[in-house]
């Protein structure tokens, strides 16, 4: 399907690049004509007298560079969508005109091509809906168009493709066109260019006749024309092609002398030897700057007794202004403005005829030089038929454009092939790296997985001072008896005041709930009134000491050193340390979290052996976090932890970090526990208020299982 697709939309593409290509090319080497058409379409709506001829002549090089490129772009695919766009809308308008013209046929022939093919108004309308059909094909899949050039570079290609077509636009704007495509080209006899050959069909007229008596007036025939009533006045006639016959290629040629009424046509066509036709069709507009040249021709004609004549369709209050300006003495005759435009582009322009052959035309910026004109015509070059040089011509365009474009597509091509060979190794190499990435991130990942899975996950309590004696003992039994229920999928800690540590211990089933202090001593025994050392801890069957604690710091005062103390003491009488970090709100507001968490590290515990490392918990606990019922976003707790992680990796090595446990402190719910314990470095939570309530902390030790 895809296939056909593709196959009907470049062949549409075909179809109206190489017309528009061909249409705007004869249009544009021909802008006189192309103007002259323009006028006449003008004329026909009735708008000729609004739009000035530089405007005319502007449109018609515009419009033909237009097509000319626009074939150019869709033939290599450049901006398909849009070209394919402007494509379909000027097929558009192209074909509601010509609807118009075989409709009304205001004019006889569209100007599609300018003069070298000529269609009849129905011809061209059908033309026209194949083409139009054709850019709706490619308006709905433009992205089929295959491509002949780059991206890239296909700036190049449009800018060197209008840059070509105005040239050629403006060359044969000053010199004649490059194609002559008129009946009067070069090697023509106008005579038998008028010939009817033998037996052709003739045209068959229809003459209507107008005629007025006493204010009335009638149409008549041949066959009913008043001839014998007097009293008809004639006024008027048209007439109408009842059936075309062969119509020859020159039809319109004569030459009269509006002095005399003569028809010359004959006499000057049928002159023996040379005669110079100085076309002018529109004489008050003619360009009269090479004057001097065309007085040099006339005197060179005068002298060797070749025939001079100036031809207008201009009045003779026209003629006699050029002769006033320009001192031209030749005479001047009359010839239809329209066969005189398309004898020669140029107003004004020489025409030599040899016995009514057209022998050599030149624009009035190319006109015979005196010193070329040093001997008869006979003699010289002038005088001579130049040699066809539509082959030069041909050789000519493809070496200026045909071939540059060739030879830039061709780069092209080769440099989007060296780079696509280049970007496919490198993204083989490229691939090849990402697997090997991948199977490195893999076994990473498998390696971190099972270290997690390794890594302690722990929910600790922290009673702080609250629960009497009872009340802690009756607490601890309870979360023993729901976990002895349910087996927990995480160890559980229940850190309480020191009072309740030794009557706890006892209700605790010490391989489903841990116990711990929530302080010691900095020091080790003595004179220390209230203290407790961690061997009394340690003595009281509990195995777990919190350190640290913001509280701590923050009330009573405990500075990096001291804790630094305490944490010496604690593991060396054998607890593990739940030793927590965290920041303030203004040092978070300043983003000076990591600094504040690692300095806190760096002054208490770092100084540890990688051995006395092992039985280090840590716990971040935002300090406005704690019990303020704000919890850090699972994102921020994890960003944190990760971080400590990376600092521990540092300072003990990756294998280290990923075996220490590092819990999150901080309003931790059992709404809120999954998604915090679902994040990859937190490895639990030291809860506090919620750990008061044996449900609220069975809920949170639950998330574990989620
Ligand atoms: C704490 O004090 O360690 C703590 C995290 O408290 P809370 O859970 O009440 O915020």
């Amino acid at each position: 399907m895809n296939k056909t697709k593709s196959i009907s939309v470049n062949a549409c593409r075909a179809l109206l690049a190489l017309t528009f290509i061909f249409s705007g090319f004869v249009k544009a080497i021909d802008p006189l004509g192309s103007q002259y058409k323009i006028a006449e379409y003008l004329e026909a709506v009735q708008l000729s007298a609004y739009v000035p001829d530089w405007a005319q002549l502007m449109l018609a090089v515009g419009l033909s560079a237009v097509e000319f490129t626009l074939g150019v772009l869709l033939l290599l695919a450049i901006r398909r969508r849009l070209a394919s766009k402007v494509t379909l809308a000027f097929m558009a308008v192209m074909t509601a005109v010509t609807l118009w013209l075989t409709v009304s046929d205001p004019i006889q022939d569209c100007g599609c091509f300018g003069d070298a093919i000529r269609l009849t108004n129905t011809q061209t309308f059908l033309k026209n809906v194949v083409l139009l059909s054709a850019s709706i094909v490619l308006t709905r899949w433009p992205l089929y168009q295959v491509r002949f050039i780059s991206k890239t570079n296909q700036w190049i290609a449009f800018y060197f493709t209008i840059a070509f077509i105005l040239t050629a636009s403006l060359l044969s704007l000053y010199h004649l066109p490059i194609f002559d495509f008129r009946p009067y080209h070069i090697g023509q006899n106008i005579k038998k260019g008028m010939e009817i050959p033998k037996g052709a069909k003739q045209t068959v007229y229809k003459t209507t006749f107008i005629c007025e008596k006493n204010g009335v007036t009638k149409e008549f025939t041949e066959d009913n024309y008043p001839y014998d009533d007097s009293t008809w006045v004639f006024k008027d006639t048209h007439q109408e092609i009842l059936e075309q016959g062969y119509e020859p290629p020159i039809h319109d040629f004569s030459i009269t002398d509006q002095q005399t009424g003569d028809d010359l046509t004959d006499s000057i066509l049928t002159r023996d030897g040379y005669t110079f036709l100085l076309i002018a069709p529109v004489l008050e507009r003619a360009d009269d700057s090479n004057f001097g040249e065309i007085d040099a021709v006339y005197e060179y004609a005068k002298e060797n007794g070749y025939g001079f004549y100036g031809l207008t369709a201009s009045t003779d209050k026209a003629v006699k202004h050029w002769r006033d300006i320009t001192g031209a003495e030749y005479p001047f005759y009359t010839t239809d403005g329209t066969t005189l435009k398309t004898v020669i582009r140029s107003n004004p322009g020489l025409v030599l005829l040899y016995k009514g052959t057209i022998i050599n035309k030149w624009s009035h910026n190319d006109l015979p030089q005196q010193d070329e004109l040093n001997a008869p015509l006979s003699l010289i070059e002038t005088g001579r038929e130049p040699e066809d040089r539509t082959w030069t011509k041909i050789v000519l365009i493809i070496v200026c454009y045909v071939f540059p474009l060739a030879f830039l597509i061709a780069a092209d091509r080769i440099w989007s092939w060296t780079r696509w060979v280049r970007k496919r190794e490198e993204w083989l190499r490229q691939k090849e790296d990402w697997l090997k990435q991948k199977e490195q991130s893999n076994r990473l990942y498998q390696l971190l997985k099972r270290k997690r899975q390794m890594r302690k996950k722990i929910v600790a309590g922290n009673w702080k001072m609250n629960e009497t004696l009872q009340e802690g003992v009756a607490l601890a039994k309870e979360i023993n008896e729901s976990l002895k229920a349910e087996k927990p999928n995480c160890d559980v800690v229940i850190c309480t005041p020191f009072i309740h540590l030794a009557s706890v211990a006892q209700v605790l089933d010490s391989s489903l709930v841990g116990l711990g202090a929530e302080n010691c001593a900095d020091k080790e025994k003595g004179a220390y009134t209230g203290e407790v050392s961690a061997a009394m801890v340690k003595s009281t069957g509990a195995q777990y000491v919190i350190l640290g604690h913001s509280e701590r710091r923050q009330y009573y005062g405990e500075t990096a050193e001291i804790l630094k103390e305490k944490v010496r003491l604690a593991l060396a009488n054998g607890l593990k340390v739940i030793f927590c970090c965290g920041e303030t709100l203004e040092e978070r507001e300043a983003e000076k979290q990591n600094e504040v968490v690692k300095a806190e590290l760096d002054g208490s515990v770092f100084n540890l052996t990688a051995e006395e490392w092992k039985s280090i918990i840590l716990a971040y606990e935002p300090i406005w976090a704690i019990g303020t019922g704000k919890t850090a976003t699972s994102d921020q707790a994890q960003e944190m932890l990760a971080y400590i992680r990376s600092i521990v990796a540092e300072k003990y090595g990756k294998e280290v970090a990923e075996e220490t446990s590092i819990l999150y402190g901080g309003s931790c719910k059992a709404s809120n526990a999954p998604e915090l314990f679902a994040k990859p470095d937190i490895d639990g939570g030291l809860i506090g208020g919620a750990s008061l309530k044996a449900a609220d902390f069975k809920g949170i030790i639950d998330a574990w299982k989620k």
